[in-house]
């Protein structure tokens, strides 16, 4: 126990009209180190308690004017002065005198004449008990401070949990007990969190959870709960809930908690929506960015990834890659005759054809610009290119397009260059260089024909479409 030290500051207060007592008591008391102030009177002594109290009063009962007793029921009842111990010291020995005594609030009473011992050890003992005492109420005032914040803090979370929009539910592992399986127990809910699966909170309290429960939201979630258990882990996903009346979006959250978890579950479906909109806008917009809004195929900036992308993977795996470049044959001469619009309408035309001809689903088929067309063919031998070169020209032929003004055809027709490589650097440019050079030989031999790029002095070899 904290034991009672006598402060030098303690102050006691003797109230006697026998001097020979007052000077006795003050001498053995100061010798114990203790602040003695004396009152020959009642009188006197009440006007001492106007100053600074006294921690102990040694009163006398039979005195002149106001007795011991009417001061004693004085400073009881005065809430300033009540808590200070009052030792009667007095000549009455009739028990009913003590009897009084303590009714009127005395702590003590000790007849005269009196053992300087047994006054010592009551004094002692009653400043120790009022300096428990004192200790206890202020502990007790600061439990209650303590108290009062902590239904404070009680209140302000419960409204948190209740006014959140969030479902928030604390759940305790209870593992598998003599082949009786695992289940969480729920130990709390909140309205939002019931509302979420159309229950109430008191439906939800002290329910086990079983694997099987849970498995109607998200198969293995019993699992994940777990694993937040064993590893301390939080975890989170994004789970779809649909039931008759609502369908719906929830992120969950566990949160590792005591010997369970802490699950906050969110409706996101408004979000999830906004996200599926975007990715669609997004789409539509990759999709505009990357086609020819004329001919609807890929587009130049489309055919330039796809080329890079290829390029590298041959490179990597060191296989060929076929570029095969296409030119309309006088198509200057079909716009002049047939109209702008006409011309795009065969742009268009000979683009799908082209996409048709092609068939891997790695060939890849681009307006290169104009009337210009490039076909990339991934993992393709010269031979394979120019299979599907002919194939090409070969589709164009039968649409059997009318072209008035061609002076090598009444149809349109196609001058087609091939370039196969088996990349040795980073620079892919030279494939469509040399793919061009054979498409221009094309053009110089005639037109409506295909020419393969090679490596040889000779350059290019031809081959007839
Ligand atoms: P060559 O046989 O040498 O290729 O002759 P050409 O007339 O086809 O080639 P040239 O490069 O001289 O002309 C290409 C023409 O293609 C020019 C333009 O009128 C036409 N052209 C290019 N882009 C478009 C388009 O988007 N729409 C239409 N209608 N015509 C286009
Ligand atoms: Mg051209
Ligand atoms: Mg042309």
């Amino acid at each position: 126990m904290d034991v009672f030290k006598k402060k030098p500051e303690t102050k006691i207060l003797i109230v006697d009209d026998c001097l020979d007592n007052l000077l006795l008591l003050q001498i053995i008391l100061n010798d114990l180190g203790y602040q003695v102030q004396q009152a020959n009177s009642g009188e006197e002594a009440l006007t001492a308690l106007d100053g600074t109290l006294p921690d102990l009063i040694l009163l006398d009962i039979q005195m002149p004017g106001i007795d011991g007793y009417d001061v004693c029921k004085r400073l009881k009842a005065n809430p300033k002065t009540q808590e200070i111990p009052i030792i009667f010291i007095s000549a009455f020995s009739d028990p009913m005198e003590k009897v009084k005594a303590f009714k009127l609030g005395g702590e003590d009473y000790i007849t005269k004449p009196f053992f300087i011992e047994e006054v010592v050890a009551r004094v002692e003992k009653h400043l120790i008990l009022t300096w428990q005492k004192k200790k206890l109420k202020q502990e007790l005032k600061h439990r209650q401070e303590i108290e009062k914040k902590l239904v404070e803090s009680h209140q302000i979370l419960a409204h948190i949990l209740e006014s959140c929009p969030d479902g928030i539910a604390v759940l305790k592992y209870k593992p598998s007990r003599k082949k009786k399986p695992a289940y969480f127990h729920c130990t709390f809910v909140n309205a939002v969190m019931a509302d979420f699966l159309g229950l109430t909170p008191e439906d939800f309290i002290n329910q086990k959870i079983f694997n099987s429960s849970l498995d109607r939201f998200a198969p293995s979630l019993f699992h994940q709960f777990r694993e937040v258990i064993d590893n301390q882990l939080s975890f989170e996903r994004d789970f779809y809930y649909e039931t008759l009346e609502k369908k719906a979006w929830y992120s969950v959250r566990a949160i590792p908690y005591n010997e369970g978890i802490l699950i906050i579950v969110r409706d996101i479906t408004e979000r999830k929506e906004c996200e599926l909109i975007l990715h669609q806008t997004n789409n539509v917009l990759y999709q505009q960015a990357v086609t020819d809004n004329l001919t609807k195929i890929s587009n130049r900036r489309a055919f330039d990834v796809y080329l890079e992308q290829e390029w590298k993977r041959a490179r990597r795996e060191e296989l060929p890659l076929a570029l095969i470049m296409i030119d309309i044959d006088y198509f200057k001469r079909y716009n002049d005759h047939y109209g702008h619009e006409a011309g795009d309408r065969c742009l268009y035309t000979v683009a799908q054809t082209i996409r048709q001809a092609v068939k891997r689903p790695s060939d890849f088929v681009a307006r290169y610009g104009g009337e210009e067309f490039a076909v990339i063919l991934p993992n393709t031998e010269t031979e394979g290119a120019q299979t599907v070169a002919n194939t090409i020209q070969n589709a164009i032929h039968d649409l059997k397009l009318p072209h008035d003004q061609s002076p090598i055809s009444s149809w349109i027709t196609l001058s087609i260059g091939i370039s196969v490589k088996i990349p040795t650097s980073e620079n892919f440019t030279q494939l469509i260089q040399t793919a061009d050079h054979a498409l221009y030989q094309a053009k110089n031999q005639g037109r409506d024909r295909i020419r393969v790029f090679f490596n040889c002095l000779s350059g290019v070899s031809s081959t007839l479409g």
